[in-house]
């Protein structure tokens, strides 16, 4: 592989999207949606993209990573007009299918390129929808493997012409399984062809599929273990039945507008969701046991402001774009460092301002010195209120995680002052 540069998330030099010298419809869509200067990844892989070769990026989500591969695809597509489909993006989840959807929506406004989402539902009708739409053609396909599996197996989908297969949070669906369905949907596509990978971590794995599935890739790599600018973070050392207290307190004192709580497991996010209820917010909790459409109404209020505060397992931490999030907070610490960026990457988007907050339980103060070594930055510490009572000194390096000495319940031994 060729390795091109690192480049820090927030560097950019006075280019702007005209110098990329897109087709006129599509540099009108480009400035309707308020893009002016590239970022990082867009600057490096749109060049390499618009060559036509094939690109391995490590990009987090909120670096625009999604523009980076949708603006040089499309200007070729409205370079090369046809009938067929020409792209396909293959993404982990339906959230992040819908909104690349909406991207696409926005940049190819001015132009005649058409584009469907393939991705759940299993009730026949969503899926003879999907199934007439991919007869009827279109020129961009974003589905999610398993779903595009059960039409490719049917045999009407056409991907003889494919110009451009573009996998995203690549990482994520190797953690959900999907190589094989990778791989099988490679199969059913032309041999000369562009390929693009972007994933928010490189683990080995990664580039075994990249061996598999690319030619001679160029590679790109945004540091991803850097948070973006303007998310002021902090975090709070206390003992775990003082945790629903501090958020309580947290939500009561100052009125917030938006606001994400992460939650390790689908058990906790019921217990607060519940225990919030009684707070004057609308709250709803998001995790694995909601169905599809649930799911989706849920994240339609959020993004439409009428739900103020969402209670989420970790489905939410990667890929997923709503505006205007003035708040993380994180009741458990990420189990994996990488975590904590993407959560924490919900607030702050596209250089907006934002804040996380991260509660640290006796028995995760080692995961979190962890993700402090990750993110090249101590986290302030910040003090809980008089009334809740004392708190655990921080020591990241004391006892292995899980594993501290004399602790008792609740992770609590002889109280110290902090
Ligand atoms: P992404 O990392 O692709 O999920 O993008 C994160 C957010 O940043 C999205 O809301 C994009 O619309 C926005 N964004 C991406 N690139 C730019 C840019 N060059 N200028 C302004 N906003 C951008």
């Amino acid at each position: 592989m060729q390795k091109l540069k690192d480049n820090h998330i927030n560097s950019t030099d006075n280019l702007t999207f005209k110098d990329f010298n897109f087709q006129e419809q599509l540099q009108e869509g480009i400035s309707a949606m308020g893009f002016e200067q590239p970022t990082p990844v867009q600057e490096q892989a749109i060049p390499s993209i618009l060559e036509g070769k094939d690109v391995i990026a490590c990009a987090q989500t909120g670096t625009g990573k999604t523009a980076a591969y949708l603006l040089p695809t499309l200007n070729d597509l409205v370079k090369n007009r046809n009938e067929n489909i020409s792209t396909l993006i293959i993404v982990p989840t339906r959230e992040l299918a819908v909104q690349i959807d909406q991207q696409l929506e926005g940049f190819s406004y001015f132009t005649s390129i058409s584009s469907i989402t393939i991705y759940g539902g299993s009730d026949g009708a969503t899926f003879d929808r999907q199934k007439s739409a991919l007869k009827k053609g279109t020129n961009i396909i974003v589905a999610t493997p398993g779903k595009l599996m059960s039409h490719l197996n049917l045999g009407y989908v056409n991907l003889d012409n494919l110009r451009h297969f573009i996998l995203d949070e690549a990482d994520r669906m190797l953690d959900m399984g999907f190589f094989d369905d990778i791989m099988r949907i490679s199969s059913y596509l032309p041999k000369k062809k562009q390929t693009l990978l972007f994933s928010a971590t490189m683990p080995p794995k990664i580039r075994q599929l990249a061996k598999n599935i690319q030619e001679e890739p160029l590679e790109i790599n945004i540091a991803v273990s850097k948070t973006a600018k303007g998310i002021l973070q902090a975090a709070f050392v206390l003992f775990d039945d003082q945790k629903l207290p501090l958020l309580e307190h947290l939500l009561k004192a100052k009125k917030v507008g938006s606001l994400i709580v992460f939650c390790a497991r689908k058990v906790t996010v019921k217990e607060i969701s519940k225990a919030l209820d009684k707070l004057d917010y609308d709250i709803a909790a998001i995790h694995s046991d909601l169905d599809q459409s649930e799911r989706e109404d849920i994240m339609r209020r959020f993004r439409n402001k009428q739900l103020q505060v969402l209670v989420a397992t970790d489905i939410l931490s990667r890929g997923i774009d709503v505006d205007g999030i003035e708040l993380v907070i994180n009741y458990d610490v990420p189990n994996d460092a990488e975590d904590y960026v993407h959560r924490v990457g919900r607030t702050a988007r596209a250089d907006k301002k934002g804040a996380a907050f991260t509660f640290i339980g006796p028995k995760e103060q080692r995961s979190f010195g962890q993700i402090e070594t990750l993110i090249g930055e101590e986290i302030t510490k910040a003090k809980l209120p008089e009334h809740m009572g004392e708190t655990p000194t921080y020591n990241p390096n004391n006892g292995r995680n899980g594993k501290s000495r004399n602790k008792g319940r609740n992770g609590r031994k002889g109280r110290r002052k902090s």
